[in-house]
């Protein structure tokens, strides 16, 4: 094993882009902002040796609270080719989205202490994406980057579920020897996730009949006790390997009218492929009992999003890596399961060993309160090139 010193990682560069990166609101929805964010990472990840392109998002169906189907819109997703023609490939993966719309009042950054920066996206991931261009700055300075080849894809849709992405993100995980995605680290200390559940996402939109509620209600097939039905029997499919959450019940009307029609959004949270699998086959017969329960006619729309992501032997040898890295560079590296989802569930999918939380450490994300510890930065930045490095060398194939 080649110990060879990397080059520096300059730290002050990174926190730059972080604080740069932030200012620009890349809400999902958000595309005149996703936009100028893919324009500003096409040019950051240009001093990276390989062929860069925006590429359309792929379309994406949902259904409106009145039960119809609409697409929604999407940003275009940064893709980078780095010696495409290696032996020894790699992909690595994180997204320019955040969930903090436009009119979202979280779009200042703030210093907590000197070491500390609130702001929206500087965990997740904007810091993240620095961590990995630095990284792979670092990486091509040395002696053996001309052996590894690697794609990168900055997607503009994790935090809605990667839609719009995901066959784009099964398409770059094909043949590749591993993957690392920069979500922040489970826990501020830098733990890595391992073990994740898997998410599904479903809409059914129930059509009864109206009728009059003094003068003919027999007449009328009740579409909100339809769905009361449906929610209590779906809640009785949970088991000690799935939860299920029924969320939201669009639809009835003045209370004189019997109501013909309801959409009821619901998630499902896997902990494996077999009880998603369970799960898809029980909510057929379920719905079909519901329909002949009711005399309704339920349309399903949706299904299992991003698959369970188990750790399998070559995953643990990749874990084990990093964990071998961070003992080199004195970082005490650990991970724990947990019940959160990305897109390290969808390349795990496609038998690529993945470690999907290379980013900064910071916490509470998702909220006003989500931070980056800075020197973080630097320090994860050493830990991926190191990986990278030992991955060039042979490590894992
Ligand atoms: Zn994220």
């Amino acid at each position: 094993m080649t110990l060879a010193s990397l080059p520096a990682i300059n730290a002050a560069a990174m926190l730059e882009q972080v604080e740069t990166w932030s200012a620009i609101n890349t809400g999902t929805a958000n595309l005149a902002g996703l936009a100028a964010q893919a324009k500003a990472l096409r040019d950051a990840f240009a001093v990276l040796p390989g062929e860069a392109a925006l590429v359309d998002p792929a379309p994406v169906s949902a259904i409106a609270a009145d039960g119809s189907a609409f697409y929604k819109p999407h940003g275009q997703h940064l893709v980078v080719r780095v010696r495409p023609q290696a032996n020894r490939r790699i992909l690595l993966t994180g997204h320019m989205d955040t969930v903090f719309p436009e009119g979202h009042p979280f779009q200042q950054q703030r210093w907590l202490d000197a070491e500390t920066l609130n702001g929206p996206g500087v965990a997740d991931m904007k810091g993240g994406i620095a961590v990995m261009l630095h990284a792979l700055m670092a990486f091509e300075d040395t002696c053996v980057a001309s052996t590894l080849g690697y794609d990168i894809l900055i997607n503009s849709d994790e935090e809605t579920g990667s839609l719009a992405s995901a066959d784009l993100i099964a398409q770059l995980a094909a043949g590749k020897l591993a993957a690392l995605t920069y979500e922040p680290a489970a826990l501020p200390d830098g733990t890595l996730a391992h073990e994740r559940g898997g998410t599904g996402n479903y809409s059914i939109v129930i059509t009864g009949r109206s009728a009059h509620a003094g003068r003919n209600p027999h007449e009328g097939r009740n579409a909100i006790v339809a769905a009361a039905d449906l929610i209590l029997r779906l809640k009785g499919l949970e088991r000690e390997d799935i939860t299920i959450n029924p969320a939201r019940l669009e639809g009835g009307g003045p209370n004189n009218v019997v109501p013909d029609h309801t959409v009821l959004r619901f998630n499902i949270r896997p902990k494996t492929a077999e009880a998603g699998e369970n799960f898809e086959s029980d909510v057929r017969a379920l719905i079909a009992a519901v329909e002949v329960a009711h005399e309704v006619h339920c349309h399903r729309h949706g299904g299992i999003t991003r698959p369970p992501k188990p750790v399998d032997a070559r995953a643990q040898k990749l874990f084990d890596l990093v964990r071998e890295c961070g003992a080199q560079l004195g970082q005490d590296i650990r991970w724990q399961s947990t019940g959160g989802v990305c897109d390290g569930n969808n390349i795990a999918a496609c038998g690529v060993p993945v470690v999907d939380t290379m980013g900064v450490r910071g916490g509470a994300i998702h909220s006003a309160q989500e931070y980056l510890i800075v020197p973080s930065l630097a320090e994860r930045a050493m830990l991926s090139a190191r990986v990278i490095q030992r991955l060039a060398e042979g490590a894992l194939s």
